[in-house]
Formats: C-alpha cells, structure tokens, sequence
C-alpha cells in the first residue's frame, strides 16, 4: 500500500504530494484525511494522507513512521475546499489546509495541545474491608451516584481517599472534560414583526441562494437570523453564523447562548488552543448544531449544514489578510453549492462588492428599512470643527458639550467614538516638525504615555521618550495625535461627576474584561462610554440617546479607495447605536469636511444615495466592483535587487496580459519592515483571462530564490 502525503513545510518548492509505503500493521488503520509522521530528507515531518493507492511510479520510496490520527481530520469536503482556495488564493495547498484546522489538529511537529480529562472515582470492592466512619460517609455517596468528581471526595478527607484507593475500594476513572459550558436560559419568545417574519419567508432553505439583507441599524436582523436557524434545525440540519470579531459581537453571541444553549459552540480568537481543540471534537461528533464563530469558524466540519449566516458582511475580516489570502464569504459560497443550502448575508451597510451583486441579482436583496421600535433612525447634526476651534473647550464642540449635559441630566447615556484607525499618538518637534521613525520599519513610532516609551507598532523596537529634537536639537519633542486616555481627561475636566468607561484594545485585553464592560454599562454602572472603532459595531444599549464622533475625518484620509465606504459604515454604524430602546436618539458628527459626500449621506442615512455616488466614482476611476485588482508584493533584504527584480516582473506581466492595466511598482505603503523592503503592483482587470497562468509562471520562477519573496493578494482589502 502507497499513501501519498502532504506535508507541513508551506513552501511553494515542496507544496506537492510524496509518497510513501505502509507497513502491514498499518494498514487497516489509514485513511485519508489523517495525519501521519514521515521521514523527510534529514528531518521527521507530519503530512496528510490525500491518496491512498498500490503503485507509485517512484522505487525506493520510504516507509511512514507512524499514524498520528485515528479519525479523520480532513473530511472529504475540506479536502475539496481546499483545494478550491488554493485555486482563488494562490498559496500552497498545505497553508490552506493549515488555515482550516485548530491548533491542535495542524500537521505540525511542535503542537502539543492536549485533551483535558477530569478525575472521577467509583466503587470497586466494599465487602471485604472494615470501614471507618469518614470512609464509610464517602462509600454512602455512591448509593445514588457511580462517578463523584475527585475534588468533591478530596474536600471531604484526603486521607480517607488515599486508604479507600489503596485498597481499591476506589477506582480511579479518567473522564474526557470540555473546557466550554453554555447556559440555556428562559427566553421570552419574540414575536417577529410583518416586515421581519416577510424576509424569513423569502429564504427558500431548498435552494443555495446567496440573500443580502440589507436592513438598518435597530431593525431586529439577529431576531431574523434566529428564526431562520430554528426552521433550519427543525429540519435536522445545521447552521453556522459568522460574525466579524467576537469582541465586536459580544451582545449577538449571548443572545444565540440564550435561545440555543448547549446546542452551540463558538469559535475565536478569544479562546484558548485547548477550548478550540473541545469546541471541534464536539462538532465532529455531532453535539452540535449551531456554530458561531469569526472568519476561520467558516471551514468547521459541521455535518449536514442547512444554512450559513454572514453577519456585518461589509466587514474587512472576512478577509484574511495574511497567506493564505481566503475570503470567507467565498468560501461560504463554495460550501453552499456543493452542499446545496442558502447563505444569507446582512448588514445595515451593505459593501459596495454586494450591493451590487444584488442590484444586479447575482444576490437576492431582502430589506428591513425600518426599526423595531418603530422609532425614527437618529437625528445627526454635523459640527463644522474648523469654526469650533475658536469656541470649543479641548476636542469638544459647544453643541456636543452641551447635547452630553442634556443627556445626562436625563439620566441616559452616551457613546463617544473617537475615530482612530492604526496608532496617531506620534511625537513630533514642534520647531521643525521632525518625527521619529524605527530604525528597522521606516515608520513613525508610537508614543505610549503610561511606560514613556517610543514603540513600534510592527517589529516591536523600543526606545525612551525623547525631549531634544535629534535634528534641530530644540528641546520641543512634544506628542500629537489624541488618543482615548487624552479624550478622557477632558471629558473629567468638563463633566466632573460623570462615570467614565473607556473601551480600547488595552482596556479589553484581558479576557472576559470585555463582556464584563458591556454588562457593567448596560446595567447604567457608567453614565458614557468612550472608545475606538469598538464600541461603533452591535452594540444594543436602549439607554444610550446620543452618539457624539470626535474627529469623522481621520478614516477619510487613509490611502486607500474604500475610505469614503468605510468612513460612511463607520458612522452609519455608530449612529445606530442612538435610540434603540424607546426613547428617540441623536448624533453629533465633529468633522473638518463638512461637506463630504460620506459624511452628508450619513446624516441623512441614506446608504442608497451614497452607493450611487460612490459607484460613478469607482466607475471613473476604473476601481472595484468595476475592475478586479490584485495585488503583488515583492519583497526582499535587498532594496535594489527588490526593485530590479519588481521592475522584471512588471514588464513580463505587461507583455503577458495586454488588456490589464498594471500599476507600479512602488513603494509599499508599509516601504520598510523590519529591515525588508516591499514594493508594490497591482493588476487592474475585467476578466482574468490568462492572470493566473502568467502568476503561476511568476512563483515557480522566484520559489527556489531565497533573497526574494512574492505575495498575491486578490481584492487586496489592506494595502
Ligand atoms: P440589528 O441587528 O438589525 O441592528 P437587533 O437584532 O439588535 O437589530 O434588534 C434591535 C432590538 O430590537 C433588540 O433589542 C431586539 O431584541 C429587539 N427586537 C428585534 N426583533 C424584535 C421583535 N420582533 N419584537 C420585539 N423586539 C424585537
Ligand atoms: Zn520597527
């Protein structure tokens, strides 16, 4: 017997299969879809069965070492799927098997997650022992009960346990313990609206539509995804629901725990290798029929799937934005046609990509243009902040301060947003404006005020705060930008008996923190909550009546041609959160460009109104969803053999690909990394035609190169 095998180095020059004989013993117990320890030129590697047959064409082959898996790890449907991504991505074909799998399931020499067991004992043989009266109370325990945890024993006397063990009057047993637990809880059954029990109509689950929900913020779609999946259960199929990040999603996540209790299992960053490793053993053997989960929760080999739901389908994390590039959503799609069941994808802003799929009925558009409550979506003021400069008090505008007193007079609460997108707290020289930039990265560095550190944000270096300008040597570095700490402080100078809770990446690291904020708010513990782009996204406070945007223009001048898009979602979003319970809501936008299309069709929350403006600029500008892009990066420890080479690889894709544009090369918008330098192409496209073949003809020519690296990125979301 032959088993060809791939194995774990993702590198383009050994992404093929290897074959390999089986010893005898072996033999009844492979399969494909298994992992398996193999001898690999000098070194001892893990693969995965993807063949199995009797003749190879090579002789001398080795022989497997040894079996890693009793099931199935890649079902027959990831292997599929695999295969597919690496058609769309262009990766190796193993680092697109390793992006499916949990830790503990990778084909990896070095992982080492375990399965957690609990201690539990039983009764052996009581009869031929004298017991005393401690020992007897624990014997009496298993009148009603064969397994007693040993903790609970232990409480009761060590010692005792130790002498009925010895004995063997106790037996120790090893029971398989999952590190997760949910809580079913009485749940008031909600009674859909017409206009909501009307979309769940429109979902045939016989068919394997994609559905675009477009309805705005407020307008019950969790309450829609959740009848859905009930009916797809009823059928005794299963259903999974993607959600951009956990954190931003907290609210949505409980609500399923909830209605589905035990029924669920959730996958994320926020879990340990060890919880996601039980979560997957516990979908694999079909305890589960409901999965929710971030980008990655896509590939779970939930069997029997009836349904999968794209919560936030604008969002840019469905893209994974390292190799391999996969976008879930595509995935999603692959999964429901071959297994014939619909998606259903929603969003109060739906992206561009998808809305017009669905003006066009590649989707099928469903609507919720109205909130629950029936209350009107908020009132949106816009603050001219270059006439407030003169007036304001520190980043406040007067109407915001004076819209903040009102609201808490009233005992209701606040969201401020403060609109900050990578890091913006830099130092700079007042006197010549020098900044000061990682010696590695070429990238202004980032001031942490708590440790008076200058740190940067990709490799890491680190060096003290500096007052002497390095180059005119003025004592006049001084920080700028404002960060969440600074808004803060103002906010305590201003209003000084309001309860402040500041939500940023520090605050929430730490695990669970962040769910213990949103309830701590949600039960009025705070009076406003304050934070970055995380507290803009699924939030349901019905207390909150006023929304205030610090700075709106922040997102609109980042390079890239989604930022109108993204800075319309964003205050589209965040405006959502004002309202929601039964009292009317407002919002109050700070913004140097007043009169930005983004930011006018978000006062208005008009998504239609900003979806054809933004389309005749796309067209004008040949961007997406007009032209396809794809995106090149090459990069090297060599900034002139990078650029050479970029320069090469240029012209070969212009005499290749006659009716593409291709832009480039240039400098990356992240030049230097590290001490690696990247230069950028991108293709601009209608159809792809031949792009893959030249592509492919790119990577095989560089793969054995090692000065030089060449990534693909196709609708490239970061650039
Ligand atoms: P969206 O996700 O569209 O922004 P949600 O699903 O969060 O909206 O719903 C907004 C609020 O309305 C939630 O508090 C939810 O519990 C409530 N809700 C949704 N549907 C109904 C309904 N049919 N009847 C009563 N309340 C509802
Ligand atoms: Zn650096």
């Amino acid at each position: 017997m032959i088993v060809g095998v791939l194995v774990e180095i993702s590198h383009q020059s050994v992404d093929k299969i290897f074959d390999y004989r089986v010893r005898d013993e072996l033999k009844d117990k492979i399969k494909v879809g298994i992992r398996v320890e193999v001898p690999f030129g000098r070194q001892t590697l893990e693969g995965f069965v993807l063949e199995i047959k009797e003749d190879s064409s090579l002789e001398q082959l080795k022989e497997i070492n040894r079996l890693m898996d009793e099931e199935v790890i890649l079902t027959e449907e990831l292997i599929e799927l695999g295969k597919k991504m690496q058609q769309q991505t262009m990766s190796t074909l193993i680092s697109c098997y390793q992006a499916m799998l949990p830790k503990a399931l990778k084909a990896s020499k070095n992982s080492n997650v375990n399965k957690k067991f609990e201690t539990f004992y039983k009764l052996g043989n009581v009869s031929i022992s004298k017991l005393n009266e401690t020992q007897q109370k624990i014997i009496n325990l298993f009148q009603d009960r064969e397994l007693i945890p040993r903790k609970e024993l232990l409480a009761i006397s060590s010692s005792s346990v130790k002498t009925l063990l010895s004995k063997k009057i106790l037996i120790e047993e090893k029971k398989e313990h999952y590190r997760m637990s949910y809580q079913e809880e009485e749940y008031p059954p909600i009674q859909l609206t017409e206009e909501q029990q009307k979309v769940v109509n429109q979902v045939a689950l016989d068919s394997s539509n994609t559905y675009l929900l477009h309805g705005v913020t407020g307008s019950g779609k969790t309450e829609v995804y959740i009848k859905l999946i009930e009916k797809v259960l009823a059928l005794h199929k299963t259903a999974m629901v993607l959600v951009p990040e956990i954190s931003l999603t907290m609210q949505l996540i409980s609500r399923f725990e909830r209605v589905f209790g035990k029924k669920i299992a959730t996958f994320h960053s926020a879990l340990s290798d060890g919880e996601r490793y039980d979560e997957y053993r516990r979908i694999r053997r079909g305890e589960v029929s409901v999965v929710i989960g971030a980008r990655s929760a896509v590939f779970v080999p939930l069997s029997n799937l009836g349904l999968i739901v794209i919560d936030e389908e604008h969002s840019d994390s469905y893209k994974q934005d390292h190799n391999p590039r996969y976008d879930a959503k595509k995935i999603a799609m692959e999964r429901s046609k071959m297994n014939h069941f619909p998606v259903v994808m929603g969003s109060a802003t739906p992206s561009l990509d998808s809305y017009a799929r669905a003006q066009k009925k590649v989707y099928q558009l469903l609507q919720l243009p109205n909130r629950v409550n029936h209350q009107s979506l908020p009132k949106v003021q816009i603050i001219d902040m270059s006439e407030e400069l003169k007036y304001g008090k520190g980043h406040f505008s007067r109407t915001l301060i004076m819209e903040m007193k009102n609201t808490l007079e009233k005992q209701e609460q606040i969201i401020l947003l403060l609109n900050r997108r990578g890091y913006s707290s830099f130092i700079s020289c007042k006197n010549c404006a020098h900044t000061i930039k990682c010696p590695n990265c070429d990238i202004t560095l980032t001031y942490h005020k708590n440790s008076n550190i200058l740190r940067c944000h990709y490799c890491g270096y680190g060096t003290k705060m500096v007052a002497e300008c390095p180059n005119c040597h003025e004592n006049s570095m001084t920080p700028l930008g404002v960060g969440t700490e600074k808004i803060e402080e103002e906010v305590h100078k201003i209003f000084a008996g309001a309860k402040i809770l500041r939500m940023d990446i520090d605050t929430t690291s730490r695990k669970g923190s962040h769910k213990k904020m949103i309830e701590s708010f949600k039960n009025h513990e705070y009076d406003i909550l304050l934070g970055t782009q995380i507290v803009a996204k699924g939030l349901d406070f019905p207390l909150v009546t006023l929304v205030g945007v610090i700075n709106a223009d922040t997102s609109l001048n980042i390079p890239d041609f989604r930022s109108s898009e993204n800075t319309f979602d964003l205050l589209s979003q965040v405006s959502g959160r004002s309202g929601r319970g039964q009292k009317s809501g407002s919002v109050i936008i700070q913004t140097f460009n007043k009169d930005h299309y983004a930011i006018k069709y978000a006062k208005s929350h008009d998504y239609v109104g900003f979806y054809q403006e933004e389309m005749m600029i796309r067209k004008c500008l040949k961007y997406p969803p007009f032209y396809y892009l794809c995106y090149l990066k090459i990069s090297s420890k060599d900034d002139l053999f990078a650029q050479k080479e970029s320069l090469k690889i240029k012209k070969a894709l212009e005499r290749n690909l006659s009716s593409m544009m291709i832009l480039g090369p240039s400098p990356a918008f992240l030049f230097k990394i590290n001490n690696v330098y990247h230069y950028s192409i991108i293709i601009k496209y209608k159809k792809e035609e031949n792009l893959r073949d030249v592509l492919a003809l790119i990577i095989d020519h560089y793969k054995i190169n090692k000065n030089i690296t060449i990534q693909i990125d196709f609708n490239p979301t970061h650039f």
